[in-house]
């Protein structure tokens, strides 16, 4: 079951500056930096009310955020829906002909199992699921 969107995710060209924009213009507090290295990206996390943002710079040049910034340019990037059961999740949606673009779960940042499915069958949002530990 989908139980709540847990966080927005953005991609930025530096986190360093980006986090002054969050931390300077919005009043937010970042409240943790993490490297995910299945995504090669740095992550920073900030919390607005139950829903987070989450920072992400590429730290390689293949990596899936790099791939974004040079087609989009910064901006929204995903949307993550926390559920409590990701692997029913994902068969659900598999079965109802969406593409996976994990099948199986991956590592996460705050120690979370994630998985995504594809924009091109999600109506344009990139969308993840993530499962707590
Ligand atoms: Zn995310």
């Amino acid at each position: 079951m989908i139980t709540n969107i847990d966080h927005i995710g953005i991609a930025v060209k530096s986190l360093e500056e980006s986090i002054k924009y969050y931390e300077t213009a919005l009043g937010l507090h970042c409240h943790g930096q993490e490297t995910v290295e299945s995504q090669k990206v740095k992550t920073a996390f900030f919390a607005a009310g139950e829903v987070h943002i989450e920072l992400l710079e590429p730290t390689s040049p293949d990596s899936p955020i790099a791939k974004f910034l040079e087609k989009n340019g910064e901006g929204i990037h995903h949307i993550a829906l926390a559920t409590d059961g990701i692997e029913g999740q994902l068969k659900k949606a598999a079965d109802a002909g969406v593409r996976l673009i994990h099948e199986v779960p991956i590592d996460g940042a705050g120690d979370k199992l994630v998985a995504f499915l594809h924009p091109k069958s999600t109506h344009g949002v990139l969308t993840e699921f993530c499962q707590a530990r």
